[in-house]
């Protein structure tokens, strides 16, 4: 299994599904949005892999300026930790990364839950899913 998911690593720049495959594999997972202007993806990628997180799925620009990447949501406190550190510009993280010794949010940054039905991310205040309706 870790071969394989290795193998995929190497390609999930690129790839979409390969993406949807790691979410699958790697279970719980925890998305970041950022905004493209303020930091490189593969900077990004490169500084979590030295603190031993594997970051995946990358997709740039899915709303605009900004790009989405996910790592396991365990990992996800000290993802976040290190996002701020680089001064990456955060506009939505996952609720996950925040554990009570998190740094304190930006104001301007939201709070995102996934659907459970199209894995959508949706604002964390929404009853219903903006992309397919369903109850959150
Ligand atoms: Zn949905």
């Amino acid at each position: 299994m870790s071969d394989l998911l290795s193998a995929l690593t190497v390609f999930d720049w690129i790839t979409p599904v390969v993406a949807e495959i790691q979410d699958i594999v790697n279970g719980p997972n925890a998305s970041f949005v950022y905004l493209e202007s303020s930091a490189s993806g593969k900077d990004i990628f490169r500084k979590l892999k030295r603190k031993k997180i594997n970051p995946w799925g990358w997709i740039g620009a899915p709303f605009g300026n900004e790009a989405v990447f996910t790592v396991r949501e365990k990992d996800a406190p000290q993802a976040y930790k290190i996002l701020l550190k680089m001064g990456v510009v955060l506009t939505s993280v996952p609720r996950a990364a925040l554990t009570r010794r998190s740094p304190r949010l930006p104001s301007r940054v939201a709070v995102h839950v996934h659907c459970d039905y199209c894995d959508g991310l949706n604002d964390e205040s929404r009853k219903r899913c903006e992309h397919c309706g369903a109850r959150l």
